[in-house]
């Protein structure tokens, strides 16, 4: 893989990109969350000032602690109650993404978390698909372009995934491109939820599972080859199935080898693994490795507001780190647009009209 130029965090801003992983919950802005908390009476924030506010996020989800870190997501919830919160941070989100260069993006919630406020679950759907809506508008308004859809999460700790799985196929055609499971992995595989899994693949719809975050091969096995996840969220751990031995020769185990060999995509967040624990930082996390073996790797965020990143800046950090090149953007953004959950030729219109003219100058 070789590559001409270094580039630059400007550049890296410039460059269409694709992004598959990223939670509405954890990207709001410092000032939406504290203007949101004064417009809903939300008084549990650490504090109003938006500047402190936002190293505040990163700070505690940094800490190490799972209490700071989930306590993070506590505020980001705690102001989206209400359908009017819910469209603001859905177009801000959308507006946020193309500012920084991506083309199309899959945004990712748990309706269930944003009806403490007595909101149902539709109403919940309709105001996030809304603000997305808006935010296209404004977006095109300005002179961009950028594709979003929806991913809805059932909570692998409450018992509702078939209830979320309908609710994903239901809502289809209205911008909902497919279904996911999150929360804690440990004491909750993904075979609890094959009701919901089912579901889907009968209705031909598409679905991702967090799995092999923090937690091992186990889970990934399952969500592959029990629950027919197409995608895995994280998926990091499935280089403990992969064994370098002193002399650099690498061998895959064969759950390895079948992640690899059926292309199945890998939702890699660097940061925000190095954020929980889960590597140590960017330069040991295994996506150099992975790379190197040809995985279906792609690059997220997660979460932009608690690790204080975004699309650009990983891909940034993973120039410092691992020498990636325009080669290797180009080659993540056309595996995350392969792997994307919209129609054939609405991801190959993306790739042919707009990915690779622009890289094609570059590579
Ligand atoms: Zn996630």
């Amino acid at each position: 893989m070789s590559t001409r130029t270094v580039p630059s965090p400007e550049e890296l801003r410039a460059a269409p990109k694709v992004l598959l992983h990223d939670h509405l919950d954890g990207g709001l802005r410092p000032s939406t969350v504290v203007e949101l908390a004064e417009q809903t009476g939300y008084d549990g924030l650490p504090t109003t000032d938006v500047a402190e506010l936002g190293r505040w996020f990163t700070r505690a989800a940094d800490s190490g602690s799972l209490e700071s870190y989930l306590e993070t997501f506590a505020h980001t919830c705690g102001v989206m109650q209400t359908e009017e919160a819910l469209a603001r941070v859905a177009a801000e989100c959308v507006e946020d993404l193309a500012d920084d260069g991506v083309v199309y993006a899959e945004v990712r919630y748990a309706p269930e978390l944003f009806t403490e406020g007595g909101l149902s679950l539709d109403a919940v759907i309709k105001a996030v698909q809304a603000g997305f809506t808006e935010g296209e508008r404004r977006v095109a308004e300005r002179g961009g372009r950028i594709r979003t859809g929806t991913l809805l999460c059932a909570m692998r700790q409450h018992a509702r995934a078939l209830e979320i799985a309908e609710l994903a196929v239901r809502y289809r055609d209205a911008g909902v491109v497919g279904f996911d499971i999150a929360g804690p992995e440990a004491g909750f595989p993904p075979t609890r939820n094959l009701d919901a899994f089912e579901y889907m693949r009968v209705n031909n719809a598409h679905f991702t599972i967090h799995a092999g975050e923090a937690f091992g091969l186990a889970s990934i096995w399952e969500a592959i080859q029990h629950c027919g996840a197409e995608r895995l969220g994280h998926g990091v751990r499935i280089v403990d199935d992969i064994k370098t031995s002193a002399d650099g020769k690498v061998e895959l185990g064969r759950l390895a080898a079948y992640v690899r060999d059926r292309r199945i995509p890998l939702e890699l967040c660097p940061s925000s693994n190095v954020q929980t624990g889960a590597v140590g930082s960017i330069a040991e996390h295994p996506i150099g490795l992975l790379a190197r073996l040809r995985f279906r790797i792609t690059v997220n965020t997660d979460n932009r507001l608690m690790s204080g990143c975004s699309m650009s800046s990983e891909f940034a950090a993973l120039v410092d780190a691992f020498g990636f090149g325009w080669a290797e953007v180009q080659w993540c953004t056309i595996n995350a647009m392969k792997s994307a959950f919209i129609d054939f030729d609405q991801r190959l219109d993306l790739i042919n009209n707009v990915i690779k003219p622009w890289y094609a100058e570059r590579v």
